[in-house]
């Protein structure tokens, strides 16, 4: 026998899917969601539908964003000769986060997994090394330090290399296998400062 009618299971079930909600929790959600008054359970599905309909990737550095492009590429007073790679968009808001940074990024949308069957032809990195056609001086990798970071930015760097271009790598005392998006923003800026060439 179902605990709950289809409805309610239906719901519980699309919220289990969710990363970290576990049964329990999906099922505290789906009846807060049902006792909502209707325009903000209304509001919720529409920012939801809105949001997966309206937001792709940056034609230029290819963070998620709702324009063409998103405001960091299209502000004007940005160092366009300083590239910082990053893994996602969660990790380019934490350093836009620390208010020090004027350079500009290129997001990966995801990193090198051997074990995932993720290959660097599964992430933007083609679109990394066409950007670097222009006037560039520097990149820094900002990949997280887990196995999958390093190994991205060991590719990357064997990749720019040759180009002359030169490459450096945020700091370790990001902790080990720490995602980027956790670590305060004082962190996070010396990590940055302390880069070293690669
Ligand atoms: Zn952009």
């Amino acid at each position: 026998m179902e605990l709950y009618s289809g409805r309610i299971s239906e719901l519980i079930g699309q919220l289990a899917k969710l990363p970290g909600v576990g049964t329990k929790t999906a099922a505290r959600l789906a009846f807060h969601i049902i006792n909502m008054p209707e325009d903000r359970a209304r509001a919720l599905a529409d920012a939801i539908v809105s949001a997966k309909e309206n937001v792709h990737e940056c034609t230029c550095c290819h963070t998620l964003t709702d324009g063409e492009m998103c405001p960091v590429c299209q502000d004007e007073n940005r160092d366009r000769t300083t590239i910082m790679v990053v893994e996602n968009s969660r990790d380019l808001a934490a350093y836009e986060k620390t208010g020090r940074y004027n350079g500009v990024y290129h997001v990966l949308q995801g990193a090198i997994s051997p074990m995932l069957g993720i290959g660097p032809e599964d992430i933007r990195l083609k679109e990394l090394i066409k950007r670097l056609e222009g006037d560039v001086k520097e990149v820094i990798i900002a990949t997280n330090s887990s196995l999958e970071g390093e190994t991205t930015a060991m590719y990357i760097s064997k990749l720019i290399k040759p180009t002359g271009i030169k490459v450096s790598r945020i700091a370790s005392g990001v902790p080990v296998g720490g995602d980027l998006e956790y670590i305060d923003e004082v962190t996070l800026f010396r990590a940055l400062e302390g880069r070293t060439e690669l």
